[in-house]
């Protein structure tokens, strides 16, 4: 395994950003620490490919956790960029930008009528459980175990121990009275999710869930699972929050929760429709949307909320996404789908499985399928963390954790087939040897 030594620009920035950074990092799982090793550190990317300091060339299979779909550098979206910067970066003032995009994500999302933009997709769940909480005058919030919704105090909740609707922080300086107003059911289970609405009758406001789950890896929805929780919750008298961070325009043009069975109040974006600057939404029903101020009571602000450059880049972005991109993306992550599955059965691999929507997908070292957070966990993560190191000596970019979502982009296309090949022979030998 590189252990640095191989890329000494890279260490030697490391070990200065750790004098300044916390851990060197600004947001921990580039960190390494779930995988082991030194972070590589990015100078540049073009297309499909990363360039690190020492000089070095991956194939990203991260892409920016999803927000770079068009590759890196996408010459619209430069030029797009480009353009809104020479005329200023931020005015705090309205500018055209904002309902230019609002426009596109309201034609593309039919759950969709209203649309306030913030910077972040954390921002845009906690704003949207803020909304949900107005509207219905009740207080908890059901999440779903391993979903991810950004790092607000109240969604950094797990299930505890002990009896099935006790929730914990999941992580320290949050306190418990606040997740104490959050419930964590399992995911893709209708029925435990049933039982917990009615344990707590009149006093759900909304439930958050990722139509596809894709931060506990990729966990794809059970049929039903979907149109049964959005159904329960309706009669329950809660909203419904789709987080499409990753999911919104990545899967398709617009929101896949349709297409998957779920019935949305209220949606949240980012990543895709930033494309690669921080921009996150939430949008739904007027109806819900416009208890936010100015219109309504519900306080929500950002100084840099709906920035012009931001604004500009996420244009551009979707007004390249065509139905042409969704089938290249397709194509071409079924066809490293099969080139991973060769290779895992030519190493020998017994426990493998790689669950994969679209353009997402994970490899999962266990026998699948994974439905839920506990199946995810079953995933070997020293096998992943070889993997990893393999795949990233031989030229390819992974997550560096084994429970997230890797992502191609229209700028990845057969020709990278053989890098990927060549590299998933050797990750999948280490993967193989070594003791786990
Ligand atoms: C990334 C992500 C978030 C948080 O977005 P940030 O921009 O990192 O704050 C929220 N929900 C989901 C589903 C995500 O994948």
């Amino acid at each position: 395994m590189t252990r640095g030594t191989a890329r000494p620009v890279s260490a030697r920035a490391f070990r200065r950003a750790r004098r300044t950074l916390v851990g060197g990092v600004d947001s921990p799982v580039r960190s390494f620490r779930a995988v082991g090793g030194d972070p590589v550190f990015m100078r540049a990317g073009r297309g499909a490919y990363l360039t690190d300091v020492d000089g070095r060339r991956y194939l990203d299979l991260v892409h920016s956790w999803g927000a770079t779909i068009l590759g890196h550098a996408p010459r619209p979206v430069v030029r797009a960029v480009e353009a809104a910067v020479k005329r200023g970066l931020t005015y705090g003032t309205p500018t055209v930008g904002e309902h230019e995009l609002g426009e596109r994500i309201v034609r593309a999302c039919p759950s969709i009528e209203r649309v306030r933009f913030v910077s972040s997709g954390t921002e845009a769940v906690m704003t949207a459980v803020r909304v949900a909480r107005a509207a219905t005058g009740r207080s908890k919030v059901i999440k779903f175990e391993g979903g991810y919704h950004g790092h607000s105090d109240g969604l950094l909740a797990k299930a505890g121990s002990g009896a099935a609707t006790h929730t914990v922080p999941d992580s320290a300086g949050v306190p418990a009275a606040i997740v104490g107003e959050t419930l964590v059911a399992p995911y893709n289970d209708v029925e435990a999710f049933r039982a917990l609405l009615d344990e707590h009758a009149d006093e759900v406001a909304v439930v958050v869930v990722e139509p596809v789950a894709g931060n506990m890896g990729v966990v794809p929805p059970v049929p039903g699972f979907l149109p049964g929780l959005s159904q329960a919750a309706h009669e329950a008298g809660a909203l419904v929050v789709m987080d499409e961070v990753i999911t919104g325009f990545r899967l398709r043009r617009g929101t896949s929760h349709e297409t998957l069975g779920g019935n949305a109040d209220l949606v949240t974006l980012g990543k895709v429709i930033g494309g690669g600057l921080p921009v996150g939404a939430i949008g739904g029903r007027a109806r819900w949307m416009d208890l936010l101020a100015p219109e309504g009571p519900v306080y929500q602000a950002g100084t840099l909320a709906g920035n012009p450059v931001a604004m500009a880049a996420g244009a551009a972005t979707l007004d390249a996404l065509t139905p042409t991109s969704y089938r290249q993306l397709e194509r071409t992550a079924a066809s490293f789908e099969r080139v991973l599955a060769e290779e895992a059965e030519r190493a020998g691999i017994e426990r493998y499985c790689l669950q994969r929507v679209g353009s997402m997908s994970t490899v999962f070292f266990c026998a699948g399928p994974v439905v839920d957070f506990a199946g995810a966990q079953r995933s070997d993560r020293k096998r992943y963390a070889r993997f990893f190191h393999a795949m990233l000596d031989h030229g390819v970019y992974l997550p560096p954790s084994p429970l997230e979502s890797s992502f191609v982009s229209t700028a990845t296309g057969p020709r990278d087939v053989p890098t990927l090949r060549r590299a998933a022979r050797a990750g999948f030998a280490a993967a193989q040897g070594g003791s786990s």
